[in-house]
């Protein structure tokens, strides 16, 4: 039996006592913040000390759990939240089971010479606190607990007040899967009733060494306002441009697809079209003609934006990741169940294209021109720098709009969530940071660096 196996076994006993005092017996949920950061603290000084080996198990018994209850969480969400599609759902938990990073995703850079060997080593931060969205409740606190435990680090989580059951449903689940892992209670906490004092409290809380914020504007803009280190993952608005050299046909289809997916409620997702005048009827008309689009009117698109704005400007809860046949009804228009989507033509100034709304109503903007129509997705984009999708075989207009738009995510020629690794490359993630420049956040964006130098020694060249 080598030193590690011996250090596994001790770490495992300890998480094993540290179960029989968990005070609330419910794996990471408390009533005070106070106490759910000190649980995670005392988590994390056992997660500290684990092999690499022994983090990755718990994080593949994350998995397999996440898995296994996709459907049940699914459903939760939905009812809790009244957002979203269960089918869709199930498949975001599968991809956050499946392509979430682990620890393969923390590497060292090595640099020797004659004066010897220096390594730049990414190290766990400590306890994060994170804060998370209705819109994705589950999904981004699975996601984020795999990347942070993956990095050494434990959690405490501030929760949408109206999504507390499904997060609470998923922190539990966490705990359970490192507990069965051979690992400690409280990787990931939360209190029962999470407010803003709450989430106050856990900010400036001294044992939190950084934050983590999933959602809109003022969340973001609170966590960088706190004097730590923040990540702050905000709102978007993306628009998905169309040339006159796309595939028009397979652009309408990914465009709906994109849009309808689990309701629009991803901050990825397709929220305006901007199309040039010369393709823009081909387009709409594919979209009313295959892929299951109902043309508002005017009149409808009114009665639409007084249903879905409140007369502060305020999203209406009651419609964010509602169906469109839900959307219709609301103003009194029957439409049979394979309706998925609203369009209409307007200008880029329509309430209903120019703000984020998360339904699926899909506004498309005429340009005179190609470079008319950057310049309208720039200025719908808000300077969120989050999210834009191009269809064009244009490479020289797919790079001025990329350069133009200056996006953390630009999808060419798929549907947007092919962005998080869904019928795209790459690793899937729900914080896009995109404030805060991490872009797509993983494992190594939750630990920071450190340098560790032997001199003289040690290189072998
Ligand atoms: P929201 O901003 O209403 O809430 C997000 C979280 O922040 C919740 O936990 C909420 O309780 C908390 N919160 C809000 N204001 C706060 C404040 N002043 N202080 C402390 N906590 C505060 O967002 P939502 O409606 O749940 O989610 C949708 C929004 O989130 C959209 O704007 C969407 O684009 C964005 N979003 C972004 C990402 C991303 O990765 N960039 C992912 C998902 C959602």
């Amino acid at each position: 039996m080598n030193e590690q196996m011996v250090n596994d076994i001790v770490q495992e006993v300890l998480a094993k006592l540290q179960i029989s005092e968990s005070p609330s017996g419910k794996h990471g949920v408390f009533v005070e913040m106070e106490d759910a950061v000190q649980a995670a603290k005392a988590a994390q000084k056992v997660v500290r000390n684990m092999s690499m080996d022994q983090r990755e198990k718990i994080i593949s018994n994350i998995r397999k759990k996440t898995k296994e209850n996709a459907e049940t969480i699914a459903r939760m969400g939905v009812q809790e939240t009244g957002m979203g599609n269960v089918g869709d759902k199930i498949l975001k938990h599968l991809l956050v089971a499946e392509k979430t990073p682990g620890t393969e995703d923390i590497t060292t850079t090595a640099w020797s010479g004659d004066r010897g060997l220096t390594l730049l080593e990414m190290g766990p931060f400590g306890v994060i606190g994170a804060i998370t969205p209705s819109t994705n409740p589950s999904e981004t606190v699975i996601c984020n607990s795999i990347g942070m435990i993956a990095g050494g680090n434990t959690v405490v989580f501030n929760p949408h007040p109206q999504a507390v059951k499904t997060t609470i449903f998923a922190i539990n689940m966490i705990n359970e899967a490192s507990l069965e892992a051979g690992g400690p209670d409280n990787v990931a906490c939360t209190v029962e009733k999470p407010t803003v004092a709450t989430s106050n409290y856990m900010m400036k809380h001294k044992d939190i060494q950084l934050l983590v914020a999933t959602g809109g504007t003022g969340v973001v803009t609170t966590v960088l306002s706190s004097g730590k280190k923040g990540i702050g993952a905000g709102a978007g608005n993306p628009p998905a441009l169309v040339d006159e050299t796309a595939d028009i046909r397979k652009a309408a289809q990914d465009i709906v697809n994109g849009c309808t997916f689990d309701n629009n409620l991803p901050c990825i997702a397709e929220k305006e079209v901007v199309a040039v005048s010369s393709i823009m009827d081909e387009l709409m008309h594919y979209m009313l003609t295959e892929q299951g689009c109902y043309l508002a009117s005017r009149e409808e698109q009114d009665k639409l934006a007084k249903t879905v704005i409140t007369e502060k400007g305020a999203l209406n809860r009651k419609c964010v990741g509602r169906s469109a046949k839900v959307l219709l009804s609301m103003i009194g228009v029957e439409v049979p169940d394979n309706i998925r989507c609203i369009i209409f033509e307007g200008e880029k100034e329509h309430p209903l294209i120019t703000t984020e709304l998360m339904m699926p109503i899909l506004g498309i903007v005429r340009a005179k021109d190609f470079d008319d129509a950057v310049e309208k997705a720039v200025w719908l984009e808000h300077g969120n720098r989050h999210s834009a999708h191009i269809h064009s075989k244009n490479v020289d207009n797919i790079t001025r709009y990329a350069k133009a738009i200056d996006t953390a995510i630009l999808v060419k020629n798929g549907p947007s969530y092919a962005a998080l690794g869904f019928g795209g490359e790459g690793y899937a993630t729900f914080t896009i940071a995109s404030r805060t420049g991490e872009g797509l956040t993983s494992a190594k964006s939750f630990t920071k660096c450190r340098r560790c130098v032997m001199t003289d020694s040690l290189c072998i060249r």
